[in-house]
């Protein structure tokens, strides 16, 4: 480590991502992508702005995108807000909450991103546990006592668990939280659960992230985006602007718009993924497995006589790749990623074989 950086950059502990190696050969089911591939009207869309426009800027406003999720959404194109994955996003809202007087709260386990960014903006956190079935309990994070939230983030469904916690529950935290930014993280929402995006105009603030890397299956392209109030997007559009002056390149804002206009591709193309997590759930018990209530595309499991660690290792030497945490509590569990059929079916014959 250089001896020019300051101690800020020594102290950091960076966001381990899972591994992304080669996939020829391999079974992937690690890291949460989605098995079927893009809306060809998007991958039609960026062909295009490859053949003819990547001579020119983008637009700094990315416009389009943002028309074209106001409309998705009923919201105004103000209440958007875009950025080069929910990742950036995250990475922004946690920026503007640098030297808040009061502490983010967020689960225990959760999404390790958290953690992350507030050990690199400095932001004090409490970290709140999760009950014995993992699920979040909403009581847990309305003010207690004198104790105050200066914001809240909650993935819902939570990562790495699954667990879908009730549009109600959300909204008695926004209500019960009326000077906390309370932030939403919704990467796997459209697997099960419904979105808190239709409270934003009753909850100033509520602040809603998804993103295209899941459900609509174009990770590698780097698009989400945040709805909320137009006074906490113009925020975030400052913090943004005093960064980086074009948040999306021409072949994402092209891509992300034509996914958003192909709703039969989204729709059928989640339905195929949440059949099929329904039928590796019940596959995954069968061979004595518990497996969490999962509303995400991809399921949390354990086995009372197997190692997790021992477990996927194992997988991993007969080509098949799936998560495991060295984190507390959870590190007897396996997180797999929904993919096809033939790949859940292949991942449930060789763990047969490995018990
Ligand atoms: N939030 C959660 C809960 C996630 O699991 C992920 C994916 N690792 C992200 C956000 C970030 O996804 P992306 O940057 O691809 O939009």
């Amino acid at each position: 480590m250089s001896r020019f950086w300051s101690a800020v950059v020594h102290g950091l502990t960076p966001y381990v991502p899972g591994e992304q190696p080669r996939i020829d050969n391999l079974v992937k089911l690690n890291t949460n992508e989605h098995p079927y591939g893009p809306s060809p009207k998007a991958l039609q869309a960026i062909r295009m702005e490859v053949a003819d426009s990547l001579r020119l800027y983008p637009d700094p406003n990315a416009e389009r995108l943002k028309g074209a999720l106001a409309a998705r959404f009923a919201v105004q194109p103000q209440q958007v807000f875009v950025g080069n994955g929910s990742d950036e996003v995250l990475a922004h809202i946690f920026h503007a909450l640098l030297r808040h007087e009061r502490p983010l709260w967020f689960p225990d386990i959760t999404y390790s991103f958290y953690p992350v960014y507030c050990d690199l903006y400095g932001i004090a956190r409490r970290q709140i546990a999760l009950a014995d079935d993992y699920s979040i309990r909403a009581d847990d994070y309305l003010p207690q006592g004198g104790e105050r939230a200066g914001a809240i983030i909650i993935a819902n469904p939570n990562a790495p668990t699954g667990r879908l916690l009730a549009l109600d529950d959300i909204e008695r935290i926004v209500a019960g939280n009326p000077e906390a930014v309370v932030v939403i993280d919704e990467a796997y929402i459209d697997f099960g659960g419904e979105s808190a995006i239709g409270l934003v105009n009753r909850h100033p603030n509520l602040l809603v992230v998804q993103t295209f890397s899941k459900s609509r299956s174009l990770a590698g392209l780097r698009v989400g985006y945040a709805v909320g109030h137009a006074d906490l997007i113009e925020g975030l559009e400052r913090l943004k602007n005093s960064f980086n002056s074009y948040p999306l390149d021409r072949m994402a804002i092209a891509g992300a718009v034509a996914s958003v206009e192909d709703e039969p591709h989204f729709r059928e193309s989640c339905r195929r993924v949440i059949a099929t997590r329904e039928q590796l759930s019940t596959d995954l018990a069968a061979l004595g497995f518990e497996v969490l209530p999962s509303a995400a595309n991809f399921v949390f499991a354990r086995h009372p006589r197997h190692d997790a660690g021992e477990l996927a290792l194992a997988l991993r030497n007969r080509a098949i790749l799936v998560r495991h945490f060295k984190a507390p509590r959870i590190d007897q569990f396996l997180r797999i990623t929904v993919g096809t059929d033939s790949q859940c079916g292949q991942l449930v014959r060789v763990l047969g074989e490995l018990l």
